[in-house]
């Protein structure tokens, strides 16, 4: 575990000893929270695992649903908290389960947790994996890194082969192609590499698709099931805000579009691919409002508040992390003093005039 990772960890546990968590959280906690999760499957014991922050276990996701319950909150649909979040009604808090973008493990694994406990949740799809033509790029990496001891990278990053051959070169090396692939090169360079990559080394991207992701079978099956929202996360998961609005509004209509032509259901709620500042803005905020969406989801790490109830389209989640499963850190996020406390910390840091980085201790998502 990397220093921001102990740094991340430390801090929560030194909230929840001193009580600093409970003391704040009747002015901290709000009215509800939103969390967010990828993948639900059993532990892997894996050296390398540069994802494993997206991914929590079976026991994990059943511990997190009662232990949110018996703190007092009721699991509404995401439909049910955003009109009481915009209306001020109800008396209880509120906890909303989402799932970003459509991996299988949600149906085969969460879905009978979640089934069991009479738990609805909410499935963001990202069509074009559904579809098998859009690239599922992280894992792919991930992947590529883990089957190789060495990788070359074409085109544009100018960068010479990159060692991969222990589990440190592995994680520096997939490190290094996360930040190429992810802030050096344009979106459609990202895949392009991607593919380039995947071909040179002989990694079948379909072939990948299929083993993770749902087909529109699976999700017919799940979206039958009145527990279940399907929500809209774009056709091709690109960082919105890095491509032109004309590019960011076509990824989001044909991700409408083909959840309408698959699903026969026109979804109310929106989730940001990544959900970070380099992905979300007004521009395409005003777009999904415009285009009748209720509610849009970030990954800005908050709880909901009487502000969000002003910003529906650019709503916080906290991540149900892989790398925290642990009961005093979940009690911690539902104080809500984490992020207060890492929000006054940024308001801080900008009054010195300091470029902050608190925002690398809520590590990326997807
Ligand atoms: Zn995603």
């Amino acid at each position: 575990m990397d220093r921001r990772h102990r740094v991340f960890k430390s801090g929560l546990k030194l909230l929840n000893v001193s009580g600093l968590g409970r003391f704040l959280a009747p002015v901290t906690q709000g009215c509800g929270a939103v969390f967010m999760m990828h993948h639900v499957r059993p532990a892997s014991d894996n050296a390398f695992r540069p994802n494993a922050h997206l991914s929590i276990t079976p026991e994990f996701l059943r511990f997190s649903v009662n232990r949110i319950r018996e703190k007092g909150y009721e699991i509404l649909h995401l439909d049910e908290a955003v009109d009481q979040l915009k209306t001020g009604y109800g008396s209880k808090r509120y906890a909303v389960l989402t799932f970003d973008d459509g991996y299988r493990d949600n149906l085969e694994v969460a879905y009978p947790v979640l089934k069991e406990l009479d738990a609805p949740f909410s499935v963001f799809v990202t069509s074009g994996l559904i579809d098998r033509t859009s690239e599922l790029w992280w894992v792919a990496i991930e992947r590529l890194v883990a089957e190789n001891s060495e990788l070359v990278i074409s085109g544009q990053s100018g960068e010479g082969p990159i060692s991969c051959a222990t589990p440190e070169e592995k994680n520096r090396c997939f490190d290094r192609l996360m930040d190429i692939l992810g802030k050096d090169v344009q979106e459609p360079d990202q895949r392009a590499i991607t593919r380039a990559l995947a071909e040179r080394y002989g990694l079948d991207l379909g072939a990948l698709a299929n083993e993770y992701m749902m087909t529109w079978d699976e999700l017919r099956e799940l979206a039958a099931d009145p527990l279940v929202t399907i929500g809209a996360h774009t056709h091709d998961h690109f960082a919105l805000a890095r491509l032109s609005e004309g590019d960011a509004w076509a990824d989001i209509d044909k991700g409408m579009q083909r959840i309408e032509q698959e699903l026969g259901l026109r979804p109310r709620h929106f989730a940001y691919p990544y959900g970070k500042a380099f992905s979300v803005c007004d521009r395409d905020a005003d777009y999904l409002e415009r285009s009748g969406f209720s509610s849009a989801l970030t990954t800005f790490p908050g709880v909901l508040n009487s502000a969000s109830a002003r910003t529906p389209m650019k709503l916080p989640r906290i991540s149900l992390n892989g790398l925290y499963q642990t009961s005093d850190i979940l009690d911690q996020y539902l104080t809500g003093a984490p992020f207060a406390l890492y929000k006054a910390a940024n308001w801080l840091a900008g009054g010195f005039g300091i470029k902050s980085s608190f925002s690398r201790l809520f590590p990326s998502t997807r």
